[in-house]
């Protein structure tokens, strides 16, 4: 049986592994090497090192394309929007993960590009948005934590004739959830931190990019900026994605169950679920103070920012001064993890009620 036949609940245990030699280790060590005997493959080791390349060959796997890890996933997103070139257009979500429009602000008012923001999940405010010469189009599918969905091929389609680069952040969906470059995309990026680490111990970030040119572009963009992920970090976000199979269904099925759950729930306006992932959004009843309370009364459920534990999470977006006000006030975000589905509806069926 080839190695490409293998499901991505297989590639996900398997790849990156050390090869099956007699007497050698099961998992790839910590590295711990800043430089090495000149003459090899890699001779500093900001330009490589054996536990990144073990978490990149994994991630690469599982995504189809060639992985990069950084030190947090805005690392890895803004040596993305580095590829675009000065002066250029770019073309980011109207509402995403806050820090990333942050960095899309921040490049328009220094003057490095015009960043133009659209609904990506409205075909025809797209279609208007790429009427232009662009050279980055930045989508995120499910957005958070709005949960909105954009039409991956169509967006490819038009990215792609207005001569953009097209990245996909795909955090909330993982590749067990959707593989963009197998849709047409040019580039993923992780925020690593989140489902594929999985434990909320570690921060780390990924690109994985379809084409040898792109990859060698970050590659070298990495070198030289110097954004390099920890050994040990990485290490963690190796291990963690191990069970990412398992935990994807767990909490995938948990939060199918509380979403439906939550539609008929007296204390809530609006649920927002995307039918793939772990992520619910509610809009809880009475506002923020109520959506606060809601977030105060829990005790399996945290509160607490950040998603894709094995521990469930919940906080109001509002509460970041950076969130777009294109989110609702009340909004609470849910981050369904891999604890006893009735356990956690109970806890948080009474912070509702209050
Ligand atoms: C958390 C998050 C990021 C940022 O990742 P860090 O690892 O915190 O730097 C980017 N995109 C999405 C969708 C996220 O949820």
């Amino acid at each position: 049986m080839s190695e490409q036949s293998w499901s991505p609940a297989t590639v996900v245990v398997a790849a990156g592994r050390p090869a099956h030699t007699p007497g050698a280790g099961v998992n790839p060590p910590v590295e711990l090497s800043s430089t090495y005997v000149a003459g090899g493959p890699v001779g500093y080791a900001r330009v490589g090192n054996p536990t990144w390349s073990a978490f990149e060959e994994a991630l690469g796997a599982l995504e189809g394309g060639s992985a990069l890890a950084y030190p947090s996933g805005m690392a890895a997103i803004a040596a993305v929007f580095a590829l675009a070139p000065d002066g250029s257009r770019v073309v980011v979500p109207d509402c995403a993960y806050n820090t990333t429009l942050a960095l899309a602000d921040e490049l328009d008012a220094a003057g490095r590009h015009e960043v133009v923001r659209v609904d990506i999940a409205d075909a025809d405010a797209l279609a208007e948005a790429l009427a232009h010469p662009t050279a980055l189009l930045w989508l995120e599918s499910p957005t958070n934590p709005l949960l909105d969905l954009c039409d991956l091929p169509l967006a490819v389609e038009r990215g792609h004739a207005a001569g953009a680069l097209i990245a996909v952040d795909n955090t909330f969906a993982t590749p067990l959830g959707q593989q963009p470059l197998a849709l047409g995309a040019d580039v993923v990026v992780h925020s690593a931190t989140k489902y594929l680490a999985g434990h909320s111990d570690v921060l780390l970030g990924a690109t994985v990019a379809a084409s040898p040119e792109v990859h060698e572009r970050l590659h070298t963009h990495r070198t030289v900026h110097g954004a390099i992920p920890g050994p040990f970090e990485t290490w963690l976000a190796l291990r963690g994605l191990r069970t990412l199979h398992l935990r994807w269904e767990r909490a995938t099925a948990s939060a199918a169950v509380i979403a439906q759950r939550l539609a008929g729930h007296p204390a809530v306006e609006r649920v927002r679920y995307a039918g793939i992932g772990a992520i619910v959004s509610i809009e809880v009843r009475g506002g923020a103070d109520a959506a606060d309370a809601v977030c105060e009364r829990t005790r399996l459920w945290t509160f607490a920012t950040s998603l894709g534990g094995v521990e469930s999470l919940l906080e109001r977006r509002r509460r970041h001064p950076l969130e777009p006000t294109t989110v609702p006030e009340n909004l609470v975000r849910l981050s369904v993890g891999i604890e006893d589905v009735e356990d956690l509806w109970r806890d948080l069926d009474a912070a509702l009620r209050g």
